[in-house]
């Protein structure tokens, strides 16, 4: 149940309203909005709560009928941001997270970073534990990437995202990245969801391969639920009957999302197509379609990477893409989409 406050709304009407929702045995969220905030009941039945219409400060009281209570665009109006560093998702402006599918060395770390800062991306990305079919495909570096992410932030100033894949590393990974980031395969992992919902950095949601948009939405419920609103969600391609590429990038998928849901949604073109030739235009398209940003794999030499390789972009083609967003799809093209 959202419970709506009146812009007039004093601070004592606000918490007499918590107080009432904490008396019947449910959970208050409040999400304060420009002007006005909303408190949203959760956990049980609502029943008790419609006399809070007459109370004071309250405007309305309307009933929640659909299962993404927090996340909806009824539970908060206006889009959020969400900050990393200076780097703002759900702005006006497009963010792009480019680096190696996994951190390898320290120069192949610099060296990416370096380029692909050049080139006009904030945030750079690199995988230190790596969710691969097969256990005898590389692993990731594990702590030693950690270290070399934070070192190569150090010296370029861009803010890092990084995979967790199991909730003993949480407070560990906590300490190198300034984003952590929820694989697809891990989406519905609900002892990770729960715990991620309780730290205060902000956190990437992959879309699973072979999830729905509901539940997609339900599993960023779960780290609302829990307390973290720095959620941006990724769309990252969805398996389907085609065999050429390796997942189908849902961008219809991604825009419903966004607009059931006041969180920022990136897409994710390298892990959405599974080939490089086709990051250029899914990106643009992404763009086109609302995205808030984008996050592409980048490897100086993808042929010899050891994860990957097949859709990760050198240097000179990130460079590349990176000039075919011009303006007019950045911001005119995108404004548009976020205001509608
Ligand atoms: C990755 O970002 O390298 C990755 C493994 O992504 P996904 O979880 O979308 O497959
Ligand atoms: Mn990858």
């Amino acid at each position: 149940m959202h419970i709506n406050m009146a812009i007039t709304a004093t601070e004592a009407d606000i918490q007499q309203v918590m107080n009432k929702v904490k008396e019947v045995g449910l959970k208050p969220h409040i999400t304060r909005g420009i002007g006005r905030s909303i408190i949203t009941a959760v956990g049980g039945s609502c029943k008790d709560l419609e006399t809070l219409k007459h109370a004071p400060g309250v405007e309305d009281v309307v009933a929640v009928s659909h299962p993404f209570k927090l996340v909806s665009r009824h539970a908060k109006s206006e889009r959020t941001r969400v900050f990393v560093g200076d780097v703002c998702f759900g702005g006006d402006e497009a963010v792009v997270i480019a680096g190696p599918c996994s951190v390898e060395s320290y120069e192949q770390l610099l060296t990416t970073a370096r380029a692909v800062k050049a080139a006009g991306a904030s945030m750079l990305r690199g995988g230190a534990y790596k969710p691969r079919t097969s256990p005898y495909d590389f692993q990731g570096l594990g702590v030693e990437a950690l270290r070399l992410l934070h070192q190569v932030r150090e010296e370029t100033g861009l803010p890092v995202i990084t995979e967790v894949m199991c909730t003993d590393d949480i407070e560990m990974i906590c300490e190198y990245a300034d984003m952590l980031q929820i694989g697809a395969r891990n989406m519905q992992n609900f002892s990770l969801l729960r715990q991620l919902g309780q730290i205060d950095k902000p956190v990437l949601l992959k879309r699973g391969p072979s999830s729905t948009v509901k539940e997609w939405l339900l599993a960023a419920e779960y780290l609302l639920a829990g307390g973290n609103r720095n959620v941006v969600l990724c769309e990252r391609g969805i398996k389907t009957f085609e065999t050429e590429m390796r997942n189908t990038l849902d961008l219809g998928g991604m825009s419903l999302a966004r607009s059931l849901s006041h969180l920022p949604v990136i897409a994710d073109p390298s892990h959405g197509t599974g080939r490089r030739d086709l990051i250029k235009p899914a990106s643009r398209a992404a763009l086109a379609a609302g995205a808030d940003g984008l996050i592409i794999e980048v490897h100086p030499s993808p042929e010899h990477a050891l994860s990957d390789g097949a859709q990760s972009l050198n240097l000179e083609e990130f460079a590349s893409v990176m000039n075919s967003l011009s303006e007019p799809i950045r911001t005119v093209t995108r404004a548009h989409a976020v205001s509608a």
